[in-house]
């Protein structure tokens, strides 16, 4: 249980914030500013573990989470608030946040009183970190399609986990994974799925970081043989549902302080721009322009979907939002290399010392896919808003 109180106003609370960063954000953190994150996440780690524990110290993790469970309580506006003026510090990008955004909120809407005494405390503090097993080689977009199975002991009284994993963010910095598997034998589809809570620290689980091309390993294979696990969260073949509510979760309020990193973005390389003179050739002022007013136009979804999320449940805006802030991104780091010219295909070093254009242009190729493809998102709005026919499965 948390003493902090909740605050009062979004203003008094974005005050609080603001100069809790800038006092703290100082001395030994003050080297953080600005790492981490996309193409980035290997750089200072143990740094910015340490100081998101100092930030839990503080009760500044899991602002949105209620009191009993360790959080602020904060409401929608003072979450965003949060995320903006985080992002305005130029904080180091977040660790935990795969525990703090999707699997906290899953326990607290799912879990039971056991679950969430024994894993939100530990995530709240950083002493946990986690990451999602869901995509699997024949079973990404198809999520449903996944083979990794588990059956329950019930001598022991947990699941055995066999299968593999693939695409698992952070799992190399982990100590457990939430992993959707199917636990009833002959079941299709989404039925008969269970979402487990597996420790990555046992000996049937080998955690195999992936190399990229730049060098650096962000995501990896996870393997289970034998693997034992011992929480279901929910009723064991309702995992499809509980999986679900977490993808909501990532694609929902979790998403909405990276605005204010977007909007940085934007205006250096309209810096830039304006610097090399690329802002005098036409197409680039077009393209830069739309920049500008697309990002206008996330800001006004992201503002109906808090509404629909104020409402209950973050629903189609959530998709609509995923597609356009994921191709504005992409899009963005396409600009930036013509703003750039010739030159900012360089690269500084051997063999892939990006700088900060060439990141944003490689890894926003990603944004597109993570989280739901654009071809999924727009399947999503066909089939439940439009009332499309569904999409044949086989
Ligand atoms: C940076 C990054 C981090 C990730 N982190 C994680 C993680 O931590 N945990 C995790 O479980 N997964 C993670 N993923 C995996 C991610 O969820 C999958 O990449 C995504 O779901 C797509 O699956 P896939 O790669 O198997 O591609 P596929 O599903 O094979 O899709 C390939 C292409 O076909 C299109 N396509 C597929 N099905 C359809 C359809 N029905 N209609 C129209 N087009 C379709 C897709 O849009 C895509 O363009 C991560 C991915 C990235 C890029």
């Amino acid at each position: 249980m948390s003493s902090v109180e909740a605050p009062t106003t979004v203003e008094s609370f974005r005050t609080e914030i603001r100069s809790w960063l800038r006092a703290n954000l100082a001395g030994e953190f003050a080297a953080l500013r600005g790492r981490g994150g996309p193409g980035r996440e290997h750089e200072a780690f143990a740094e910015r573990l340490a100081w998101e524990r100092h930030m839990a110290a503080a009760g500044w993790t899991c602002v949105g989470w209620p009191v009993e469970y360790g959080g602020r309580g904060a409401t929608l506006e003072q979450q965003v608030a949060f995320h903006e003026e985080y992002a305005l510090a130029d904080a180091p990008a977040r660790v935990n946040h795969i525990g703090e955004q999707l699997l906290g909120p899953t326990l607290i809407a799912f879990g039971t009183d056991e679950q969430r005494a024994r894993f939100l405390p530990e995530i709240a503090a950083v002493r946990e970190l986690w990451c999602q097993g869901y995509s699997e080689p024949d079973a990404g977009s198809d999520l449903a399609n996944v083979r990794t199975r588990a059956a329950f002991d019930e001598e022991r009284g947990d699941w055995v986990v066999d299968g593999q994993k693939i695409w698992t963010s952070l799992a190399q910095d982990s100590q457990w994974c939430f992993v959707v598997a199917r636990t009833e034998p002959g079941s299709v589809r989404h039925r008969g799925l269970s979402y487990l809570l597996v420790p990555l620290d046992q000996p049937g689980v080998d955690v195999r970081p992936i190399t990229q091309l730049t060098g650096t390993s962000e995501f990896n294979e996870v393997f289970f043989d034998g693997a034992r696990a011992p929480h279901v969260v929910g009723a064991p073949g309702d995992g499809w549902r509980v999986a679900m509510a977490t993808l909501g979760f990532e694609r929902g309020v979790s998403t909405l302080g990276q605005q204010v990193g977007f909007r940085r973005e934007l205006e250096t390389l309209m810096e830039v721009a304006r610097r090399n003179g690329a802002a005098d050739d036409p197409l680039i002022r077009d393209r830069l322009a739309r920049a500008w007013i697309g990002l206008e136009t996330i800001r006004c979804n992201a503002l109906r979907m808090l509404e629909g999320v104020a409402a209950g449940a973050p629903g189609p805006e959530a998709s609509i939002g995923k597609i356009y802030w994921a191709t504005w991104h992409r899009e963005l780091g396409e600009l930036a290399m013509d703003v750039c010219g010739a030159g900012g295909m360089l690269a500084a070093g051997e063999p892939y010392d990006l700088d900060d254009w060439q990141r944003l242009f490689l890894f926003s190729r990603a944004d597109t896919l993570y989280a739901g493809s654009n071809e999924i998102q727009r399947n999503i709005i066909a089939e439940r808003v439009l009332g499309l026919p569904k999409e044949a499965k086989a």
